[in-house]
């Protein structure tokens, strides 16, 4: 039975396509090579704890499929990430054929990834891999209505297009686009406070309609930290986390790559947790709490150190000028986000923390005072936070948008 207030599904015609056709072994296989390849095949048996006839025949029909390609015996020595805890056992058969390896074949498939701001959007065009494979494509929207916002889209996707097809790579199978908010059925945006849109908007269908692609609408949090487990700094993690630092302050968790679902969790709910018990007070009325890690903050809590209005670009400056108020600041900046992360691995217990968000820079010069933050709170045995801090570039969260959608194709 339906309930009265159900919102309709999003179109279904929109979706975003298989590459192939298999049983669920099959696209955990693919999957695996997507994240671990190239790896030997009796590697591969032992994480997904199939047999080696099983694999074989799954790996072949994924050749046949043109998905993966083997690859010559010394790339079978590549010792890239493993899944968490996976020790894999040395192969009793050493007579055999020499071991090959298996690959994702790259570029046989592009996608373009389209990160939209509340006033323009950045643009790139990925291959099977989320390897950028095109130019940097930015446009201004001409106002934040969904036509025109998808009309500026369209473009973009046509320009990386082009590359794409100059380049002599297949013309993209699909497009992912993030945006910070709430998305539904990764296609319907239901709230976007950067574009002000606080209705439900099909973004996905009408992206599809404008650019003939199918579509895919992703938080795009949650698209950094699927494209870190996929294909960076989480892959093998059986838990990471992604916390951004910029505008606002946002966090996510993964568990085996995906993230955790809950419906309030794009409401930026990592927004105002306690960090600093003498730290300044937000606009909700709270001393200390995680908004004291936002731009806005900063330029604050700067302009009052200085006794006179300085802006973020002002603090950033003087920063990288070496003015000692500014590092001060800025140390203690990174002492509260070092505190975060903490409260991040000591409640979620994730296997790696990633830093992120435009002002990530923060943390790069004052990554000792991260350190500091973090073992302030944590047991003096327990074992240090493994972090990473993305290098800040909208693109990456582009690329991020189009490594959903190939997530989908792979399935
Ligand atoms: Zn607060």
């Amino acid at each position: 039975m339906a309930e009265a207030t159900a919102a309709p599904p999003a179109s279904s015609e929109n979706a975003i396509p298989a590459w192939f056709d298999g049983s669920e072994h099959t696209h955990r296989v693919a999957a695996a090579i997507a994240q671990y390849g190239p790896i030997a095949r009796t590697t591969l048996a032992q994480m997904l704890q199939l047999s080696q006839g099983a694999l074989s025949r799954i790996t072949s029909d994924l050749i046949y499929a043109g998905v993966i390609e083997e690859l010559p015996g010394e790339a079978a020595g590549h010792r890239g990430p493993l899944p968490e805890g996976f020790v894999p056992r040395e192969s009793s058969d050493r007579r055999g054929r020499p071991q090959t390896a298996l690959a994702l074949r790259a570029n046989a498939r592009t996608f373009v990834g389209v990160k939209a701001h509340g006033h323009s959007a950045v643009a790139a065009a990925v291959n099977a891999h989320g390897e950028v494979v095109s130019g940097r494509h930015e446009a201004v929207f001409t106002d934040r209505s969904p036509a025109s916002v998808a009309a500026t889209i369209a473009t973009l996707a046509a320009d990386c297009s082009a590359d794409v097809v100059a380049a002599g790579l297949p013309s993209p199978t699909a497009i992912g686009v993030a945006v910070g908010g709430h998305v539904r059925d990764d296609a319907v945006v239901t709230f976007a406070p950067f574009l002000h849109w606080d209705h439900d908007v099909d973004l996905g269908a009408m992206v599809h309609a404008a650019t003939g692609l199918p579509c895919g609408v992703f938080n795009d949090i949650d698209s950094l930290l699927v494209d870190a487990c996929w294909f960076g700094p989480g892959v093998g993690k059986e838990m990471f986390a992604v916390v951004t630092v910029g505008v606002g302050v946002g966090y996510s968790l993964a568990v085996r790559g995906r993230p955790v679902s809950c419906p309030d969790k794009s409401y930026g709910l990592a927004g105002h947790i306690l960090v600093d018990p003498e730290g300044p007070r937000c606009s909700a009325g709270h001393i200390g709490c995680a908004q004291c890690l936002t731009d806005d903050s900063i330029a604050e809590q700067y302009s009052r150190i200085l006794g006179r209005p300085a802006s973020f670009g002002d603090f950033e400056a003087d920063v990288r000028a070496g003015v000692a108020q500014a590092n001060q600041l800025l140390n203690r900046t990174c002492f509260r986000l070092g505190t975060l992360v903490a409260t991040v691995a000591n409640l979620a217990m994730p296997g790696m923390v990633m830093i992120a968000g435009e002002s990530a820079w923060l943390a790069k010069v004052g990554i000792d005072s991260i350190r500091d933050g973090i073992v302030r709170y944590r047991h003096n045995q327990a074992a240090p936070v493994p972090f990473v801090v993305a290098d800040h570039d909208w693109q990456l969260w582009a690329k991020a948008a189009a490594s959903r959608v190939i997530v989908k194709h792979i399935g």
